[in-house]
């Protein structure tokens, strides 16, 4: 059993020519994890009961002969700011080290309805803020294609699991950037759905008007199979949308002629060379099959960086409040009042991008400031959805960039967030909007690094981003887990 080969076509197939049963899948996943996680650090802890018991009711349905799901077996990496019952959930942060959670989100519940096996959970940055998963409590996560450099964030346990192949799929959190930008750096698919498409009930919130979350997988097809097994309206997650899911991977295929695909001019216009040239190759795998490809405008993405993290911030200083010492966390020790208690306990307890965050946050909604910032950006947010319904007006999709440029050395941005939060650029917009989004590997520079193209489509037009992805995805060199290839 080769697990860095398999897809969750090739374990359905596996497993209905009993070459193997879900047991002996998990068993092996679990052993191989363990065996390279050192390499990467890409999961906090593994999960074999859990693991082993979905297997096992797998097994049995095989054995009655009955429909297993669609991921019978598949071997699943879930983020760590998922809750998973009687599973550690630490959220990346000293704060949650020890916290078990009672409930499990729903997406880890359809997750195990469909047949899917969570071997572990993933290391990422603290509360999923970060973009190269240096700001986890735990270390950070080494890309499994360069363990000098930094997998992206703040998913990158997520990413590199995949892309290493200890798991066949992931799930990561993506707010402003966190499954599509690692997606990238680690050459693996990364999917952010539409908001609302898939329940965020037990997903740990950051910035709740963003947050949603997202398959990883080693194909378009994975990707496409996961999230519909995840999607669809949760009477627990008011946001959730009502819209019916429909079977992307069957929506894939059919090809992409005709399609009018559009190109934003301020994607392309201050990017690096190696990357706009490995994005240009995309664009033009598209062309050849048939796309319309047409150069657009999405004119408020300058101010993209500055609104969001306006509106995360601002989300995040209330969400976070809730992490008090009281509550599912560790409490300082050393506090005579209940006022130190509270404060020992977030300052001891908080890493200093959550602290920046906090402070940024509250900074913005004061009193004073409300206006001149939080209301502000909120209708900057508008104007840049208005530029996408412009947009959607006169194309199908849109195309561009993930990040500025590929994975970056570990250490090298960290001491500038500034810098840390421009490689969001492309991203940001995208989530501000709320529409589907997803990274696709589009080849790799000179020195071996992967590039993720993005597609982004309307609200809920998840099917055509995929058969879009599908395109790239047979239209340039394919990437293998873990080796680094440059390209031919
Ligand atoms: N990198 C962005 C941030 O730090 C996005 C994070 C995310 O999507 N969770 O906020």
């Amino acid at each position: 059993m080769n697990i860095p080969s398999l897809t969750i076509g090739r374990v359905r197939e596996g497993l209905g020519k009993k070459e193997f049963s879900a047991r002996e899948l998990a068993e092996e996943a679990l052993r191989h994890a363990a065996e390279e996680n050192p390499k990467t650090n890409a999961y906090l802890h593994f999960s074999p009961e859990r693991a082993l018991a979905a297997a096992a009711r797998v097994d049995e349905k095989l054995a009655r002969g009955e429909d297993p799901g669609p991921l019978a077996g598949v071997p699943v990496a879930v983020k760590d700011v998922i809750v998973t019952r009687g599973v550690k959930t630490t959220c990346g942060s000293r704060l949650l080290a020890e916290y078990v959670p009672p409930y499990d989100a729903t997406a880890v519940i359809r997750l195990e309805q469909a047949g899917g096996i969570i071997i572990g959970k993933t290391n990422c940055d603290e509360f999923a803020m970060g973009s190269s998963n240096e700001n986890s409590a735990f270390g950070p996560v080494r890309n499994p294609v360069d363990p000098e450099r930094v997998p992206g964030g703040s998913s990158g346990g997520s990413a590199a699991a995949v892309a290493q192949g200890t798991a066949v799929v992931a799930l990561g959190s993506d707010t402003g950037g966190s499954v599509r930008q690692p997606a990238s750096f680690c050459g693996v698919v990364g999917v952010t759905p539409t908001y609302g498409r898939v329940s965020r009930y037990g997903l740990v919130a950051f910035a709740s008007s963003l947050d949603h979350i997202g398959p990883f997988s080693r194909t378009v097809r994975d990707s496409a199979v996961l999230l519909r097994a995840i999607a669809g309206r949760d009477p627990l997650d008011s946001t959730s949308a009502a819209a019916p899911v429909p079977d992307y991977a069957g929506l894939m295929d059919g090809g992409v002629k005709g399609l009018r695909v559009g190109v934003p001019r301020e994607y392309l216009k201050d990017l690096a060379s190696e990357t706009a040239g490995l994005i240009e190759r995309g664009i033009e795998a598209l062309r050849g099959q048939g796309c319309e490809i047409k150069e657009i405008s999405l004119p408020s993405t300058d101010y993209s960086v500055a609104c969001y993290y306006i509106i995360a911030t601002a989300e995040a200083s209330s969400n976070l409040a809730r992490y008090d010492g009281v509550r599912y966390t560790g409490r300082s020790a050393n506090s005579e009042t209940l006022s130190e208690m509270y404060r020992n306990s977030r300052g001891e307890g908080f890493g200093l991008e959550c602290k920046r965050r906090i402070m940024l946050g509250t900074y913005v909604l004061s009193h004073g400031y409300y206006d001149a910032y939080y209301l502000k950006a909120q209708k900057v947010r508008a104007l840049i959805a208005r530029d996408f319904a412009a947009a959607f007006e006169q194309v199908d999709a849109i195309v561009g960039p993930v990040s500025p440029f590929p994975a970056f050395k570990l250490g090298e941005k960290i001491d500038d967030p500034l810098e840390m939060y421009l490689s969001d650029i492309y991203t940001l917009t995208g989530s501000l909007a709320g529409i589907p989004c997803m990274s696709v590997p589009c080849g790799r520079t000179a020195q071996g690094l992967p590039v993720g193209m993005q597609i982004m489509t309307n609200h809920f037009d998840e099917g055509r981003m995929f058969r879009l992805a599908a395109a790239v995805e047979g239209g340039v060199p394919p990437v293998t887990p873990g080796a680094a290839q440059p390209l031919p």
